[in-house]
């Protein structure tokens, strides 16, 4: 079938510029497209890489969808580059089905800041109905945030869940003597012990040590999926959908393993969340909380997803309306 295809970029700022290893990320670069099929229908996909995460940038994603012209049919698939997997998220999500909702709601993972202000922000949290948390760490003196740990460990009630982010911030004694640690605390998981490049490090330390760890950094685009599970990787998988070329594929090939698989946000819009939390909800294997508690993100209110809450509704999803994030940037 054929559609015609319409795109928009645009620096959308965040409300509260966000903090990473790579600096302050002030505003999100998205590539929006819009899709009519010959009967009028308009269907929405939105591309979102994160630049220094390895999967393609929207200076590249704009030069390929001006390659691909006002038309597009089935051979669309074989002419998108391999280096610009988040144009196939766009596209797919567009076009595709989305799966079925396996569940009328999940919860969200509230989270944390690094260092001593996480106590009260996790008051907060709290009083908000939160119980799954995901605390930064791996940005501070390591002995100072230890004994912080047993700090937010003790307020939080029973059958809250603390996870814990390094995102990949220790060297291999530093994440010993992390998971000796949390060897005798309740942590749900740790995500990204060490920095990706590490394989060996992190297939020994999940090896080594009883608390389960999370590929994320170390997990960007579908060929990553395939290596961590042909390695036999033994702990949970971080997807953030918007990073993947064929996220249903991936997926698939996930739950044949039987992995444990946590869903994430990559900061994208409404359009791209949509997406995402669909795939989210039609995952039949064991439900993680999400790690969709970011919004609102923008100012420009139409391009938000739902705000963050200890849950999120199935109808939620389905009332995010893409054609208003379209109309705001367009
Ligand atoms: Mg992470």
């Amino acid at each position: 079938m054929r559609h015609r295809l319409r795109f928009c970029r645009h620096a959308l700022p965040f409300r509260q510029p966000v903090r990473t290893a790579h600096g302050l990320w002030t505003e999100r670069d998205v590539v929006l497209v819009r899709l009519t099929d010959e009967a009028g229908g308009e269907h929405y996909g939105e591309a979102a890489p994160i630049p220094w995460f390895g999967a393609g940038d929207a200076d590249g994603v704009e030069q390929v969808l001006r390659g691909l012209g006002e038309w597009i049919d089935d051979s669309v698939w074989a002419r998108l580059p391999a280096d610009q997997p988040t144009l196939g998220f766009a596209l797919r999500s567009a076009l595709g089905t989305p799966p079925p909702s396996a569940r009328e709601h999940l919860p969200v993972a509230a989270l944390l800041p690094a260092g001593r202000v996480a106590l009260s922000v996790l008051d907060e949290r709290l009083e908000a109905g939160f119980r799954v948390f995901k605390w930064k760490v791996g940005v501070g003196d390591p002995a100072d945030e230890r004994v912080l740990l047993d700090d937010v460990l003790a307020r939080l009630p029973g059958g809250a869940r603390l996870r814990l982010d390094a995102n990949g911030a220790w060297d291999r004694r530093q994440a010993e003597r992390w998971l000796a640690c949390a060897a005798e605390r309740p942590i749900e998981f740790i995500e990204q012990p060490v920095a990706p490049g590490n394989d060996d490090l992190l297939l020994g330390l999940a090896g080594d040590f009883p608390t389960p760890l999370a590929l994320d950094e170390s997990l960007v685009i579908d060929a990553d999926v395939e290596r961590w599970l042909d390695l036999g990787w033994p702990g949970l998988f971080v997807i953030k959908p918007c990073l993947l070329a064929d996220p249903a594929a991936a997926l698939a090939r996930l739950a044949a393993a039987d992995a444990d698989v946590v869903f994430s946000s990559a900061l994208e819009t409404a359009i791209g969340a949509r997406a995402a939390l669909r795939l989210a909800f039609g995952w039949t294997g064991a439900p993680r909380a999400l790690g969709f508690g970011v919004w609102p993100l923008f100012d420009t209110t139409a391009c938000n997803g739902p705000s963050a809450a200890p849950f999120i509704r199935a109808t939620d999803v389905e009332r995010i309306d893409p054609a208003a994030a379209w109309a705001a940037l367009a």
